[in-house]
């Protein structure tokens, strides 16, 4: 089954989205990867989807990825004895560290860096930025706030402090546990969420151990700034429109979002843009005009993949919400402007044999009628560096290994093949070209650009490319040794 797109979908499974029969759909539908959300869902039910994952990706013979998003440092306050109250603008409103059920005057924060870290003036968040609190007088183990926008209030609602670089580890005791669950359990992306600054990421990588790909969410006003250091150390990022857009003003969220997108291509480092894509789809079998332009946005601008979040985890409609991603893609890929802003924001690197050969490949792929490039790739690197160059034709990875073609199905244009122990450039050859013709990528009457590191066995060493015919008679035919 092959995609008519390159840019990638994640959608995140949920209630709506647990059984065999749905989350095939969703594949079918378009789903790449698939996220499965720490913040939600016991260890049993995640060990449950991860396995029906598994069981789809053997039946349709094609690598899933999946991704497991850990909570982070997620602020969230205590409970309410009436489960919720009403915060009015002007009313005072405490938040302190007395684990007793809340009421409209006060409510446990159970988290007593915050306090220390706290001004008078600060501001603190509630539920998404909906309520909205201003610091009056606060000590060690209190914060007397104003109520300046209210709202309702209610259990265990998360609290952002934007303006507040806050002193908290970037793994809390239930991410460790979640990241050693997920890690055992055998996730291809790890994504790390309120990542604040890059030593954040190289704590939590050495307690991966290389058994997942991190991907650092950006969402905080800290994280922005330091952005090009969490890059450098990170596998991928995500461009977390939610958090942000309460740590920040909203209309700071799309130059954000060209920016990041923009550094990530780079560095061929696949970047998702996530969150509230077509959030009225939980509830509307369509979307809305404004919803549809912001995935076409985020594609237009060359991001790897977008995400579903809600949509599909909880919502109505979630194979809908899929299908309406793959045709917004689909018709977006089609616009010759597409091809105009991809080619524009190019950046152009030549550091390295690899990055020659696969500029070489695009140049090949421009000029001459070639249908597809197809790279042997251990680590993966050599394909997101193709991938980095977007080229008019399918990239077909070919991989002896499932974590690699996993991985790089959230790299933009990626088709993966496990291919296999290779030894010999010419079987690599008939591999690729194998591999173009089962996927429908080439006929045999086609040609195909192949890159290949020799000797096989050593990871980093593109060193070949060829142009060859996918007629395996005439592969050997033209061989040219
Ligand atoms: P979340 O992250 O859905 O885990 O909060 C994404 C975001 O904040 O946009
Ligand atoms: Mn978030």
């Amino acid at each position: 089954m092959r995609r008519h797109r390159n840019v990638k979908i994640v959608a995140t499974l949920g209630p709506a989205s647990n059984d065999y029969d749905m989350i095939r759909a969703l594949f079918e539908a378009g789903a790449d990867v698939f996220r499965l959300n720490m913040s939600h869902g016991a260890h049993e039910e995640i060990r449950e989807r991860h396995a029906i994952i598994r069981k789809i990706e053997e039946d349709v013979g094609r690598p899933i990825a999946i991704l497991a998003d850990l909570q982070g440092p997620k602020l969230r306050c205590g409970v309410f004895a009436d489960d919720s109250e009403e915060l009015v603008e002007g009313h005072p409103f405490r938040f302190d560290l007395d684990p007793a059920e809340g009421d409209v005057k006060r409510v446990c924060l159970p988290h007593k860096e915050i306090f220390a870290a706290l001004t008078p003036g600060s501001s603190l968040l509630v539920n998404d930025g909906k309520i909205r609190l201003k610091v009056e007088n606060c000590g060690a183990d209190f914060a007397d706030c104003i109520v300046v926008t209210g709202g309702t209030i209610s259990n265990r609602k998360g609290v952002n402090v934007p303006d507040v670089v806050l002193p908290l580890a970037a793994l809390s005791d239930k991410d460790r546990r979640d990241l050693e669950f997920v890690c055992e359990l055998g996730v291809d992306w790890l994504a790390l969420s309120f990542v604040q600054r890059p030593e954040d990421v190289t704590e939590a990588r050495e307690l991966v151990k290389g058994r997942a790909a991190i991907l650092s969410k950006i969402e905080k006003p800290a994280a922005v700034k330091a952005f090009a250091e969490i890059l450098k150390v990170s596998d991928g990022i995500m461009v977390a429109r939610g958090d942000l857009g309460v740590e920040l003003p909203v209309q700071n969220v799309p130059p954000i979002q060209k920016q990041l997108v923009r550094g990530c291509r780079a560095a061929a480092k696949p970047v998702i843009v996530a969150t509230q894509m077509l959030e009225s789809m939980i509830e509307s079998p369509v979307p809305t005009r404004a919803e549809v332009s912001d995935v076409a946005t985020a594609i237009y601008e060359g991001a790897d993949a977008v995400m579903l979040s809600a949509e599909s985890a909880a919502g109505n409609y979630p194979i809908e919400a899929v299908t309406t991603m793959n045709n917004v893609a689909v018709e977006v890929e089609n616009d010759p402007t597409y091809r105009d802003i991809l080619d524009a924001s190019r950046t152009v690197q030549r550091d390295t044999v690899a990055d020659g050969i696969v500029l070489a490949a695009r140049e090949i792929a421009e000029t001459t009628d070639v249908k597809a490039i197809c790279c042997f790739t251990h680590s993966g690197t050599t394909a997101s560096l193709v991938s980095r160059e977007r080229p008019r034709v399918p990239i077909i990875a070919l991989t002896p290994f499932s974590g690699t073609a996993r991985r790089l199905c959230l790299t933009w244009g990626t088709n993966c093949f496990f291919s296999g122990d290779v030894q010999r450039f010419k079987m690599a050859v008939v591999g690729a070209a194998r591999a173009a013709l089962a996927g429908g990528y080439a006929t045999e009457s086609d040609q195909i650009v192949v890159t290949a590191g020799v000797p096989f066995n050593v990871p980093g060493t593109t060193n070949i490319l060829r142009v060859a015919p996918c007629e395996e008679r005439l592969i050997f035919s033209t061989d040219p040794e």
